[in-house]
């Protein structure tokens, strides 16, 4: 059941997502609706060449700079989003999760999942930490903070199992 629902959304979304580019007036090639359809409904960050190869798979002779194209272009219509983990690290992400101006993200290192405002972050630490933090800026920093992006990178649930059963 909670697959049949993800299904239906993923596509949902993809329609959408093509219905935008429609809009904006281009045309959906084959490699764009791949591309799209990767970023589905998955919060999940996707570094290109990782793009690239799940798009060649069904389209054998497309080429890495097809797939730059096409992502700073939907980066550009901000269908994505460009992300990025310190200075050589960049990821694309879906856009609903990252044109917010107040988030606070969750990476795998390993597999690249995103979670974001999750409900485990409880209101509790977000207002400790967010008023805290606004208060202690300005004071001694005179910046009053209107945005921010927090990001807390590790291992999620399945591939801390993972490295458990496979220790390096
Ligand atoms: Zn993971």
């Amino acid at each position: 059941m909670k697959n049949d629902n993800k299904k239906i959304n993923k596509k949902k979304n993809i329609e959408y997502w093509e219905n935008r580019l429609k809009g904006l007036g281009y045309k959906i090639t084959e490699p764009r609706r791949a591309i799209i359809s990767i970023f589905g409904n998955e919060s999940k960050l996707y570094k290109a060449d990782e793009i690239y190869l799940i798009v060649k798979k069904d389209y054998p002779d497309i080429g890495i700079s097809t797939i730059y194209r096409t992502l700073e272009l939907l980066t550009r219509l901000k269908l994505i989003c460009k992300f990025n983990l310190g200075s050589e690290r960049s990821y694309y992400l879906l856009s609903k999760d990252c044109y917010k101006d107040t988030a606070i993200y969750m990476i795998c290192d390993n597999c690249g999942r995103v979670i974001i405002d999750n409900d485990c972050l409880n209101n509790a630490v977000k207002i400790r930490l967010i008023d805290n933090a606004e208060k202690h800026i300005f004071k001694n920093c005179m910046l009053k903070v209107s945005k921010f992006q927090i990001i807390f990178s590790g291992l999620c649930d399945k591939c801390v199992v993972g490295k458990l059963e496979n220790p390096e």
